[in-house]
């Protein structure tokens, strides 16, 4: 086979990965313990993701103290439940339980003060939390909550493998979170092979999106055809996915064995960004006045 068959038979380019990461174990909130991936040193931030935990503890002493009340500003917060129940509270009167297989994708805008406590005293309590970036415009934007509940999640069969699409498209099928700065797609996927097949599914990514694939039970090879080690991705790794430049790319996953995996992409926002803690801008100064904001009771007036 030559390199130009090749090519025809891939018109669509396959998306790799250039970056395998394992997360670091931190504590956060009043100290829950949890698995950093996105936001520490071997990865900073993956534009337009500022941050993803992974929390999963059937030990209570790991996740009762919850995350009690603390201020946002200027991105957006998302939290998936794989297990056990979160409750959050804000500032502005909204309340309401995030259930396993629910999401809660919050806009903090301009800001907002919450809490997100533990519904349960044991058993086991599992999920993740992304937080995505906004564009300077949307900043200061008003915020909003989506409670998403489990049975408002479509799910796609597809050739051995199951697709709950909670944010954006796959296969003509849209998930129920409706963003309009940033819209990133955000599937929990599940490949269940049988003995003599393993299961394989293409994802089709349209336009100019960076993202990462993470793999939370199981194995699983990214673009199977390419011989490439950083394509095989074990339980708890995080996989950057390779950059493209043209419009359509297409990502394509193979488990011999069963695996669960997150798939998560967006259009990068490519903007300076200053952070500290809960507050993510564009400029020191913005970080200045959104303390200030926060220490006079104003951050959501
Ligand atoms: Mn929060």
């Amino acid at each position: 086979m030559n390199s130009n068959t090749n090519d025809q038979k891939h018109a669509v380019p396959q998306r790799s990965v250039t970056k395998r990461v394992k997360g670091v174990a931190t504590s956060d909130g009043a100290g829950v313990s949890l698995t950093r991936i996105i936001g520490q040193p071997m990865l900073p931030r993956l534009d337009p993701f500022l941050m993803l935990d992974f929390f999963g503890s059937d030990k209570p002493d790991e996740y009762l103290s919850g995350f009690p009340s603390h201020p946002h500003r200027g991105f957006q917060t998302v939290t998936y439940m794989l297990a056990g129940k979160m409750r959050h509270k804000d500032s502005v009167g909204n309340e309401g339980v995030i259930e396993a297989g629910g999401i809660q994708w919050m806009n903090a805008g301009k800001g907002i003060i919450h809490e997100e406590m533990p519904e349960q005293e044991e058993g086991l309590l599992q999920g993740f939390q992304l937080w995505v970036n906004l564009p300077s415009h949307e900043k200061m934007s008003p915020p909003s909550y989506q409670d998403i509940q489990p049975s408002d999640v479509p799910v796609v069969n597809s050739h051995g493998a199951t697709v709950k699409v909670l944010a954006g498209e796959f296969d003509g099928v849209a998930g129920p979170v409706k963003t309009t700065a940033v819209a990133p797609s955000f599937f929990d996927v599940h490949l269940t092979p049988t003995e003599d097949e393993p299961s394989v599914l293409s994802i089709n990514i349209k336009g100019i999106q960076e993202g990462f694939i993470y793999v939370y039970e199981g194995a699983l090879t990214v673009n199977p055809e390419s011989a490439a080690s950083e394509n095989t991705l074990s339980a708890t790794e995080l996989g950057v996915l390779s950059p493209t430049s043209t419009e359509n790319s297409q990502l394509t996953l193979l488990a011999k064995g069963e695996c669960k995996c997150i798939v998560v992409f967006g259009e990068p926002i490519n903007e300076p960004i200053v952070q500290y803690g809960p507050f993510v801008m564009n400029t020191q100064q913005e970080i200045m006045e959104a303390f200030e904001a926060y220490k006079n009771g104003k951050l959501t007036l």
